[in-house]
């Protein structure tokens, strides 16, 4: 089953020959900390300079222009900025800086207020329109006297609608032509170009931006956790450092203030060692993206085709009554690359022309495997331009219960967040098919009692945007992304492939019946009804996302129905699977026998297995906590033989666990705030098996 994954706006997908070439340097070469002076430390602090000079290149600038200061991402680049800006605060006899915003703006920038306002300076936002406004009626390039120095930050890209911003305003802003607010002093601009890099190529040798925060996963996909910030060498002397941690300092004492911080810009900045190894691998990241699709304007052709067709197809998406299926959020009509980057954000609606909430798109999205962005997308700014929220409705959403980022996706019948797809330079014609189908099949077919309209939207995707296909496939003959892509991709996914076909509406049913099999069944009295209710059937799934077990009666213990879901099977990383990443699973026929005290697993061309039902007899005491369901939970694991069993059934390494009857500590935990280093944390919980598995004997 393939994966149709279209976020590339939340992270690019990385080919595999990008980690084989890093994997491959990892191995030839012997890396260590750069702030050493042995040989291999030398070699990484050479290795290091070469990358910033390939990342100026690729921006098409030099290091006398810009100085590049590696940070964990594009939110840590924004903190640095409003941290070390030189701004003159409120209350002096100078006059004060501004920080300036375009509402349209990411979170990460919009959060720069908090630490401005800490420095006692003021934060304005400013809407689109309103420079847009201003842009007609430029002003000649003033002189200032003044020269307190304010800060205008604006997304190159906004990473809600895909909406590019003209890069012309950097000049305009710096020259005084373009003026964000009226107030005397000297303009610097942030150019917010995370979104922006991933599909266009930035020419900062044109678009002297003074800063310029990314994160490289957005380009390549790996690696995760590693950004930086370009400055221009003109602004680069007057930023204040406050902190300073190892490395950055040319000299300093213990028992006295007395610090004085190192020549180099970018050393006086990183604090502490560098991610080296990552940023090694941005090489092979420049190389491969080189090599598999020409540069980054072919990217930008190539993304932008695929989201034009698209976008073209679901304009005309028509109910049999005229109404649109869906409602696109866009400032732009998709005709022009250079107002409009590969995103298309938008809201499913029903015939009568009302919002179906995101969360159900996504989750039939999902059924057909198709991987979408949904919600505000960090960007409450953009969210309340285009639903057309005011801050009461932000405000009142909130009380509501409505948080960023949870599936509460309407509010009174109003949408708080919409559905966001986006193009990388892995995508395919394909893969814009696959969604196209998606929305028709669910929304136009399902309606299509009489079989009248069917035919009709057959024509119109085939028949109204012929140009845009038939361009398309010429690009897929003569240019080098499709193919190749496609290839790598293939190769990269094909781990995820598998044998069986899924079918998406058992899957439904599965995830449907396991949720409400309690509720339904044993606990009837929670339901508001009028006469006596009669049980008549009772399904236990005693393995998450396995077969049921059908039974006439059984004891319900203190969670529900005695030894319902209380085994899992989990992955290599010791994640649960569930039957839409692992189809297979559903082919797998637990049942239980209390009174010889055993569970019988069985399945087709294997030998039936059992597991004794008594925790921890027999088995490997091996304690690990799991999260299912945003539920801590304790496990044991039932242990090798198990292990190998559904290994062998499902054709990956898995393990069977089972969950501990002490279920008091049940605690929720937040996310972590920003975008975590996901890869890392992967490749940590492989070293740590490694190094268990040393120390426990082989039995
Ligand atoms: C992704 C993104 C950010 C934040 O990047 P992180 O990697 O989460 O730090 C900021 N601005 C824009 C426009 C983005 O697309």
């Amino acid at each position: 089953m393939w994966i149709t994954y279209l976020d590339h706006a939340g992270s690019a997908l990385f080919p595999e020959s990008l980690l084989k070439a890093f994997t491959d340097d990892l191995r030839n070469n012997v890396y260590g900390n750069p702030h050493s002076q042995n040989i291999s430390s030398k070699l990484t602090y050479d290795t290091i300079e070469h990358v910033r000079y390939r990342i100026l290149k690729h921006f098409h600038t030099t290091a006398e222009d810009y100085t590049i200061i590696f940070t964990s991402g594009c939110t840590a680049a924004l903190k640095l900025v409003a941290e070390a800006f030189p701004w003159i605060p409120e209350g002096t006899n100078q006059s004060s800086s501004r920080f300036c915003y375009l509402t349209d703006s990411h979170t990460s920038v919009v959060g720069m207020r908090g630490i401005t306002a800490s420095m006692n300076v003021l934060s304005v936002p400013v809407k689109p329109k309103e420079i847009l406004l201003s842009e007609e009626n430029k002003l000649p390039a003033e002189v200032q006297n003044c020269t307190t120095p304010h800060l205008f930050s604006y997304p190159a890209q906004s990473n809600f609608s895909g909406t590019k911003y003209p890069l012309s305003w950097i000049q305009d802003i710096k020259s005084g032509k373009l003026c964000p607010i009226k107030i005397s002093g000297k303009w610097f601009v942030l150019l917010d170009a995370a979104s922006y890099v991933s599909t266009s190529p930035l020419d900062l040798g044109v678009h002297q931006a003074d800063f310029i925060p990314i994160s490289f996963y957005k380009i390549f996909g790996f690696p995760t956790g590693l950004g930086a910030l370009l400055v221009n060498n003109r602004i680069a002397p007057f930023l204040r450092k406050t902190y300073f941690g190892g490395g950055t300092a040319a000299a300093y004492l213990t028992g006295e203030d007395f610090y004085f911080p190192k020549k180099s810009m970018a050393e006086r900045f990183e604090d502490g060692t560098v991610s080296f190894l990552d940023i090694i691998a941005l090489k092979h990241g420049f190389d491969v993206l080189e090599k598999l699709t020409g540069g980054m304007e072919k990217i930008k052709q190539h993304t932008f085709t695929l989201a034009h067709y698209t976008y073209t197809v679901l304009c005309t998406l028509k109910y049999a009554n005229g109404a649109p299926v869906v409602r696109i959020y866009s400032n732009t009509d998709f005709s022009n690359p250079d107002a409009q980057g590969p995103i298309i954000n938008f809201n499913v609606l029903d015939e009568h022309g009302e919002v179906i909430g995101f969360s159900q798109v996504d989750k039939m999205a999902s059924l057909y495997n198709i991987h979408v962005r949904t919600g505000c997308f960090c960007n409450t700014g953009a969210c309340q331009m285009h639903l057309g929220l005011s801050n009461e409705d932000i405000q009142r959403n909130l009380q509501a219960g409505h948080v960023c980022g949870d599936d509460i996706d309407l509010v009174d019948g109003h949408p708080t967040g919409s559905v966001r797809i986006s193009f990388g330079y892995m995508s395919s014609f394909e893969d814009a098919q696959t969604f196209l189908n998606f929305i028709i099949s669910t929304r136009l077919s399902k309606l299509d009692s009489k079989n009248l309209f069917q035919p009709s939207v057959t024509k119109l995707t085939t028949e109204s945007v012929p140009d845009d296909r038939s361009s398309f496939n010429c690009a897929d003959k003569s240019s080098p992304i499709p193919h190749i892509s496609d290839r790598e991709l293939r190769n990269n996914l094909s781990a995820m492939k598998t044998t069986v076909n899924w079918q998406p509406l058992d899957s439904e049913a599965e995830s449907i019946s396991t949720s409400t099999a309690i509720s339904k069944t044993a606990v009837p009295t929670c339901r508001r009804a009028t006469g006596p209710i009669t049980v008549t059937k009772i399904y236990l799934y005693p393995i998450k996302s396995c077969s049921a077990f059908e039974v006439t009666k059984w004891p319900v213990g203190n969670q529900g129905l005695l030894y319902d879901r209380n085994w899992m099977v989990v992955n290599q990383n010791g994640v649960c699977m569930t039957q839409k990443q692992e189809p297979r699973l559903c082919l797998v026929n637990p049942s239980i026998d209390l009174k010889k005290n055993v569970m019988v697993i069985q399945a087709e061309g294997m030998d039936p297995i059992s597991v004794s039902l008594g925790e921890n007899t027999g088995k490997e005491a091996m304690m690990c906590e799991s999260k299912v369901c945003s539920h801590r939970v304790k496990t044991y694991d039932c242990g090798e033989t198990l292990a190998s069993w559904f290994s062998m059934f499902l054709g990956r390494p898995c393990r069977l666990i089972q969950q501990c009857s002490d279920m008091k500590n049940r605690s929720r935990q937040k996310n972590a705030e920003g975008t975590l280093s996901f890869l890392k944390i992967f490749v940590i919980s492989h070293l740590v098996n490694i190094t268990h598995m040393d120390f426990i004997p082989t039995i």
